[in-house]
C-alpha cells in the first residue's frame, strides 16, 4: 500500500471501471442539486446531460447538454440514455417504466434498490427495521377506515405522511388528537399514507455519506439541522452531539449504504433523542443538508458523489471549518445585497428568474471564525 493520498493517483491507477475526464453524466433532473453537480463534474473534467421536463432548468445554464422531455417520452429517454456513459439523478420520483428503460441501456447509479426503498415511505421504513435500526412507530394507513385503527395504536400526536411523492414537509399533517384525523387524511389527497408517532427529539442532524463503487465508505461530519414549516432553514457543523453520537451516526450510514450496495452519495436525515439515534429519512442523492461541505470541505458532497458514480476513489471529505448553511427561500432573495457584503459568506444562489413562496432560491455557507 502507498501512503499517497487518493487525489495525488495518476489516472493509469484509477480502477478498471472507472470513467476518464471527457466522459458524460446523465443527470435526471435539472433544479439546483443537478446544478451543483454539473459544476462539480466539469472540474474533473467531465460533462453532464441534463434530462428535466421543465424549461429552462437552474442545471441547464452549466451543463454540456439539455434534452427537455417527459419522462414517459421513450425515444428521448434512450436518445439521452445512448449520449451518456453513467445515468444518475438528483431526485427520487422518477417513473418506474423510465427507469426499467434507462437501465437497460446504461448503469444507473446509485442503484434501482435504493430508488425503490426511499420512493415509498412505508418500504423506507420496513427495510430500516429490517436493518435493526429505530424509526419513529409507524403504521400503514391504506385508507381513511385504516386511519382509527392506526390512531388507537400509535397514539396522538402523530403525523400522517403520504406514502409517496412527500417533499419539504409537503404531503404530511399533524394529528393532535383523533377529532382532526379526518381533515388529516383529507390533505393526503387519497392517497395511501403512513401514521408516524410524533418523536421528541433534542435535536435533528444529518449525515451525508459516500460509497465507492469498490464499495469504500466516507462520512462528512453530521450537521444540525433546523427546519421550519417542514423546510430546512440552517444546517451547522459541528452539530452539537457527543463523540459517541457521532460514531453512532457514521456506523448506522455506513450499514445503510452497505445493505443497498450503494454507489453515490445519499443524505441519512436523523433525530437525535436520549435514547439514541432515530432515522426519519433516507435520500439517495446529494441533500440540501450536504451543502455546507462546498466550503467546509476539500471535497463537497457533489463532487463526492461525481467522483461515485464515474467509479473514481472517494476525495477527501474532512471537514476544516465549522460552517453554518442558511438556505435563501422566496423572499430572503432580497437580502443577497447585504449577504454579498459580508466577509465569511460563500453565497450559492441557484439562477431561478422567478421568486416564489417556499422556494429554494440559494444558499450561503458562512465560515464561523
Ligand atoms: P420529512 O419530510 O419526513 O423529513 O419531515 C420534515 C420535518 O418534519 C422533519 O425534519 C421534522 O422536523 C418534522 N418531522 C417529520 N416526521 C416527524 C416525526 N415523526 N416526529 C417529529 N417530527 C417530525
Amino acid at each position: 500500500m502507498s501512503d499517497a493520498p487518493v487525489t495525488d493517483l495518476p489516472l493509469t491507477d484509477l480502477p478498471v471501471n472507472a470513467l476518464p475526464a471527457g466522459s458524460t453524466i446523465g443527470i435526471l433532473g435539472g433544479g439546483q442539486l443537478g446544478r451543483m453537480l454539473s459544476i462539480a463534474a466539469a472540474r474533473l473534467g467531465m460533462r453532464c446531460h441534463i434530462f428535466e421536463p421543465g424549461a429552462n432548468p437552474p442545471a441547464g445554464d452549466v451543463a454540456h447538454a439539455v434534452t427537455t422531455a417527459a419522462y414517459e417520452d421513450h425515444a428521448a429517454l434512450s436518445a439521452f440514455a445512448r449520449s451518456v456513459d453513467v445515468i444518475t439523478y438528483e431526485f427520487e420520483n422518477i417513473p418506474t417504466a423510465a427507469l426499467d428503460l434507462l437501465e437497460t441501456l446504461r448503469p444507473i447509479r446509485p442503484g434501482r434498490e435504493a430508488l425503490r426503498i426511499s420512493q415509498d415511505r412505508l418500504t423506507e421504513k420496513d427495510f430500516l427495521r429490517d436493518l435493526g435500526l429505530m424509526t419513529a412507530p409507524y403504521a400503514d394507513v391504506p385508507n381513511a377506515a385504516a386511519l382509527d385503527e392506526a390512531l388507537a395504536r400509535i397514539g396522538a400526536p402523530a403525523i400522517l405522511k403520504t406514502r409517496r411523492f412527500g417533499y419539504d414537509g409537503k404531503g404530511q399533517a399533524r394529528i393532535n388528537n383523533a377529532a382532526n384525523a379526518p381533515a388529516a387524511f383529507a390533505d393526503m389527497a387519497g392517497g395511501p399514507a403512513i401514521l408516524e408517532g410524533f418523536v421528541d427529539f433534542t435535536s435533528e442532524i444529518s449525515i451525508i455519506a459516500a460509497r465507492s463503487l469498490d464499495g469504500s465508505v466516507a462520512c462528512y461530519d453530521p450537521g444540525e439541522n433546523v427546519h421550519k414549516d417542514g423546510i430546512l432553514r440552517t444546517t451547522t457543523v459541528p452539530a452539537a452531539l457527543p463523540a459517541a453520537r457521532r460514531t453512532d451516526a457514521v456506523l448506522l450510514a455506513a450499514k445503510v449504504l452497505n445493505a443497498l450496495d450503494y454507489v453515490g452519495v445519499m443524505g441519512v436525515e436523523l433525530f437525535v433523542t436520549p435514547k439514541g439515534l432515530i432515522v426519519n429519512e433516507i435520500a439517495p442523492r446529494v441533500h440540501n443538508s450536504g451543502h455546507w461541505t462546498q466550503n467546509g470541505c476539500s471535497v463537497d458532497q457533489f463532487e463526492q458523489h461525481v467522483r461515485a458514480v464515474i467509479g473514481w476513489p472517494l476525495g477527501d471529505g474532512q471537514r476544516h471549518a465549522d460552517v453554518v448553511m442558511e438556505n435563501l427561500i422566496g423572499d430572503d432573495m432580497a437580502r443577497v445585497d447585504q449577504i454579498a457584503r459580508e466577509s465569511g459568506a460563500a453565497l450559492h444562489l441557484y439562477g431561478k428568474a422567478e421568486v416564489k413562496p417556499g422556494r429554494k432560491m440559494g444558499h450561503v455557507n458562512r465560515i464561523r471564525a
